[in-house]
């Protein structure tokens, strides 16, 4: 079969769940037994969203590869159950660097290089990356809403591959929201019919629109919208909110949406299967029995920030049978000013997310010290580990002053420190210790029991490392180094043996766990919290 394309736009208002829509229509093309790869495209000039604040754009997910990208990409993982790389997703920034690196060395010798034709080629080159992969559809998501100045290149760059495609072979889908008026609860298709409007002035025609809407989209509203937008009606698409994301791929398939697409990119393909994905939405719904996990982090408030490590103890809880409540605790605002008691007293187990930065460290060490002191489960993640190394040192080894170098140079006990590796590198972008990197757990370690197997792999994004200098006192106080890379240089896992859950990873498992396929650690942490 000839690749087909998807190619999905957003019209009205950003943040309406491009990225869901892409996911949930992997997620039912996989039911049908079609392989499946999805593409981002971010229309900003960041070259990743590696340097950017969760404020501005969420979590930044990591890749097996080692890619910094756009949090959607975790959804498409966690969505199609698929490892994706650097090549699903890009920037504007990185399309521009291609071509310029490309003119420096001379490739376009003599020519005017533009907009048009040599971003666009690039553009239409990372798709073609995707599909000579060997997938059989590919989906691609445009970041941002039509008319963005940044998003055009991208816009006309899909408009031209209709051609490039072949004939029959692409497909546009527009995911667009239906507001309704507060007074009379009226849906108003306006907004919808100048978006569409607008794509139309680019040479896009969609085929198919997805209307997110809060209520039931009647037939008159979708005879309106076929009528307007030039749009057959059955291919007008509700896309009503549901309680959870992982039932939209469900919502969607009542509403016809993959059968549309299939019909009209003449895919032949299986009857869908949803191999357990029901069962499994069915279970991340719980709410009978139900564990409190605070998260002490100072992005707090920021949803999106700790997207993965959400997701992640939700799929634990799901397979517990437990469903997770979240607590949100300011490391700085509230821990730092506070006596723990006030935060953390009603509280099942405690988990400190990864983080950039000094704000906030002194409460992270502070929740971790009550943590340890009263045998409450606790997970740390990344800065979570460094965290917890620092408040060990201080509070057990009797190193009062220990610090990370990060936050304190001149620390006369530096127990997380720059490698040696890391300490001549000027360019902050991309640079860190990314990706996936094998790690080898102890025997005796609580953690080996867990994954069931002595190497394991897992994704990592940091600078700072625990300083090998300080591991002999460190473990002759208690503190296990339960796994270390191959080479036992740096250390990955920690856990207090005598404590009812106390570990923590250097690297990021919030990446790795899936709908039903829960992650080991958090397993484990939920696991803790519940008994
Ligand atoms: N700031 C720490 C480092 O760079 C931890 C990073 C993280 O938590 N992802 O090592």
């Amino acid at each position: 079969m000839e690749t087909k394309y998807i190619f999905i736009t957003g019209g009205v208002v950003s943040s309406i769940g491009k990225g869901i829509v892409a996911s949930s229509l992997g997620r039912l093309l996989k039911n049908r037994g079609l392989s499946v790869s999805i593409l981002k495209f971010d229309p900003y000039i960041n070259i990743d969203a590696g340097t950017m604040s969760p404020y501005q754009h969420g979590e930044v997910f990591v890749t097996e590869d080692g890619a910094e990208t756009d949090l959607d990409l975790g959804h498409y993982e966690r969505f199609i159950d698929t490892a994706l790389s650097k090549e699903n997703n890009v920037t504007a920034g990185a399309v521009y660097q291609r071509v310029i690196n490309k003119e420096r060395k001379g490739d376009y010798l003599s020519g005017t290089v533009q907009v048009i034709p040599h971003i666009t080629d690039e553009i239409k080159e990372s798709i073609k990356a995707i599909s000579r992969k060997g997938f059989q559809i590919v989906i691609v998501e445009i970041g941002g809403t039509v008319g963005d100045i940044e998003g055009l290149p991208f816009i006309e760059a899909i408009r031209q591959f209709r051609k490039d495609a072949g004939k029959g072979n692409s497909l546009y889908i527009h995911v667009t929201m239906i507001p309704s008026v507060s007074t009379t609860g009226e849906l108003k298709t306006k907004p919808t019919q100048h978006s569409v409007k607008e794509l139309r002035s680019y040479g896009i025609q969609p085929d198919i629109l997805v209307c997110r809407t809060t209520k039931e989209l009647p037939q008159s509203i979708k005879e309106k919208l076929s009528l307007f937008c030039d749009i057959d009606k059955e291919a007008v698409i509700e896309g009503r909110d549901v309680e959870s994301i992982y039932d939209v791929p469900m919502a969607l398939e009542d509403a016809d949406l993959a059968n549309q697409v299939v019909e009209r990119l003449n895919i032949e393909c299986e009857e869908a299967k949803w191999n357990g994905w029901l069962e499994v939405a069915k279970n991340l719904k719980i709410s009978d029995k139900s564990v409190k996990i605070a998260i002490v982090g100072k992005y707090v408030g920021f949803g999106d920030a700790y997207i993965s490590v959400c997701e992640s103890l939700k799929h634990a809880g799901a397979e517990l049978g437990y469903k997770v409540d979240i607590k949100w605790v300011h490391s700085d605002e509230q821990m730092e000013k506070e006596d723990p008691e006030t935060y953390l007293s009603d509280i099942d187990g405690i988990l400190i997310p990864g983080g950039f930065g000094e704000r906030g460290v002194e409460g992270k060490i502070k929740a971790i010290t009550y943590a340890r002191q009263n045998n409450i489960p606790f997970l740390g993640l990344c800065l979570g580990l460094q965290c917890a190394v620092i408040e060990f040192a201080r509070n057990v080894c009797g190193l009062t002053d220990a610090h990370s170098t990060e936050f304190n140079p001149e620390s006369s006990n530096p127990v997380i420190d720059l490698m040696e590796h890391q300490k001549d590198i000027k360019n902050i972008g991309g640079t860190m210790r990314l990706g996936r990197w094998d790690c080898k757990l102890r025997p005796d370690s609580k953690i080996r029991e867990l994954y069931g197997s002595e190497i394991i792999s897992e994704r990592h994004r940091h600078r700072y490392e625990v300083n090998n200098d300080y591991r002999d006192i460190l473990e002759k106080n208690g503190l296990k180094f339960a796994g270390t890379t191959l080479d036992e240089k740096l250390v990955e896992i920690i856990e207090l043996p005598d404590h009812k859950w106390f570990v923590a990873s250097q690297f990021h498992p919030e990446f790795k766990s899936r709908p039903g396929k829960a992650h080991p650690l958090f397993l484990g942490f939920v696991g803790a919290s519940i008994n």
